[in-house]
């Protein structure tokens, strides 16, 4: 088994990966509130544990991976109403149609970059009866309270016996005396309370029946209720982006104590995020890149498109848990490593084994394992394919030479890595795709130019037609033929 090594928020250390199960990874990934479009510091966040989860089925563990889908109960700031039901109430629409409109934007974009699905991805609503069990076992044991068909959780009583602020490393006593006056914290005994079910005023639209009347649940609970359903009370991985860690997970560890009396997760991941042009990323003052205007290009802050694959080892480039910077120079910076990355892999699958090597394959091939294994460090990872790159160039011009045992263990070190592992897919090959399919219309286009030539208009008509079923239109002009592709 590898000597696995990973940074857990909790110990705030690097510490060796031993499974609660051996063999078994249990990993559970707050997902999106589906209530707008991915933006791409989500989509980083997602993409670093696509590629950990891609790692730990290659090394051959048999993983189960679940990330939530928050359709239900994510407070906005200012108020007592949910986002859904926000979005829902100005745009007057169900709030199930903005939930399924984003999560079909979710699933597209992740497609784009090559993400594999998780093993589960539940959804809060599909879990309400859960959620209300959970709530009746925290209120049994002392640790919520209800007023007026809201239910809170009891932090103050929580952090007599357990330690609130365990994982973001805050001290209680030290909010409690900060936050003392604050005034209009309607129903709660404390601030530092949090709602595990929220009654549902008149206009709020998405509600649900309880034993405190009608509301519907606060959000930090679905996801201690969906990772203990689907991975045990006990389990290996929690991962999310940094800003989740206070007071979501916090928040988290809490409730699944107060329910099983027992730490629910072994390592807690955290991704750090995604800057532009060295600022925060901002709707409001346009530092802002949405996934599909990289694909496009149409965004002042870029000169031109960029493939998902491109875009994909852009943050591959970085550590999980550095803060990355979005610029058009770092991403054409990118392109220009990425397309040396592919060239040399093309060229790899040309070489031709020598009697002996004059390379050390084998280290090579342990260095990029050590990488992964160190709190999968991809920058390392990717700076040894580098290295291999130069070697690939130098045994094509003659200058180094490998055996034909080493020289397989390389191209497929390579590829595993580049292409299991990092997730990455050669745009170039789609190109290629691109261009054949290009040629053969223009054929076709040449050949029903010719039978309109020989009026021979049913042959021609069913060119077109055929065409058009297959989603590609053609539109005859003065220049002659052109098409597009549907
Ligand atoms: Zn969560």
């Amino acid at each position: 088994m590898q000597n696995l090594f990973l940074y857990n928020s909790l110990s705030n250390k690097k510490e060796r990966f031993e499974p609660v199960k051996e063999g078994y990874v249990g990993m559970y990934v707050c997902g999106p509130t589906v209530y707008s479009n991915v933006h791409l510091g989500n989509v980083r966040t997602f993409m670093s544990f696509d590629m950990i989860y891609r790692y730990f089925l290659h090394l051959g563990y048999k993983v189960r991976y679940v990330r939530n889908i928050t359709d239900a109960g994510h407070l906005t700031d200012d108020s007592d109403e949910d986002k859904i039901s926000k979005k829902a109430r100005l745009e007057q629409l169900e709030p199930m149609e903005i939930v399924q409109r984003y999560t079909t934007d979710f699933h597209d974009i992740l497609n784009k970059f090559n993400f594999l699905p998780p093993s589960i991805e539940p959804t809060a609503t599909g879990h309400i009866v859960e959620q209300i069990e959970a709530i009746e076992t925290i209120l049994k044991n002392g640790l919520a309270y209800e007023v007026n068909g809201s239910v809170y959780f009891d932090v103050i009583k929580y952090n007599e016996k357990e330690h609130y602020g365990i994982l973001s490393k805050r001290n209680i006593e030290d909010a409690i005396e900060n936050t003392r006056n604050l005034e209009g914290q309607s129903d709660k005994k404390n601030p530092q309370d949090f709602a595990l079910w929220k009654k549902a005023e008149p206009e709020h639209i998405q509600r649900w029946n309880s034993p405190w009347g009608s509301g519907f649940p606060g959000w930090h609970l679905e996801c201690t209720v969906m990772s203990t359903k689907y991975l045990g009370e006990q389990f290996d991985i929690h991962g999310g982006g940094m800003d989740l860690k206070f007071p979501h997970h916090e928040c988290e560890i809490a409730q699944a104590q107060a329910c099983n009396h027992i730490n629910p997760v072994k390592y807690w991941l955290h991704g750090n995020m995604l800057t532009m042009n060295g600022k925060k990323m901002s709707k409001s003052t346009g530092n802002n890149i949405l996934p599909e205007e990289i694909f496009s290009g149409e965004n002042d802050n870029i000169s031109k498109a960029y493939s998902p694959s491109v875009a994909r080892f852009f943050m591959m480039q970085a550590h999980y848990r550095s803060i990355l910077d979005f610029s058009n120079d770092a991403i054409l910076a990118a392109e220009k490593g990425y397309n040396r990355l592919l060239e040399a892999i093309e060229l790899s699958k040309r070489l031709e084994a020598s009697e002996t090597s004059t390379l050390g394959v084998k280290a090579w091939s342990q260095k990029c394992y050590e990488a992964m294994n160190d709190d999968f460090n991809s920058p390392i990872l990717i700076a040894n394919l580098f290295e291999a790159v130069k070697w690939i160039n130098l045994i094509n011009d003659g200058k180094e030479s490998l055996s034909s045992k080493d020289l397989e263990l390389l191209t497929s070190t390579i590829n595993t890595f580049v292409f299991d592992i990092l997730g990455l897919e050669n745009a170039q090959m789609q190109d290629d795709n691109s261009e054949k399919i290009d040629g053969l219309v223009h054929l076709l286009i040449e050949m029903r130019k010719k039978a309109r030539d020989d009026r021979d208009w049913a042959l021609s008509d069913k060119i077109r037609d055929e065409l058009m079923d297959l989603g590609i239109q053609l539109k005859d002009g003065k220049d002659g033929t052109t098409y597009s592709l549907n």
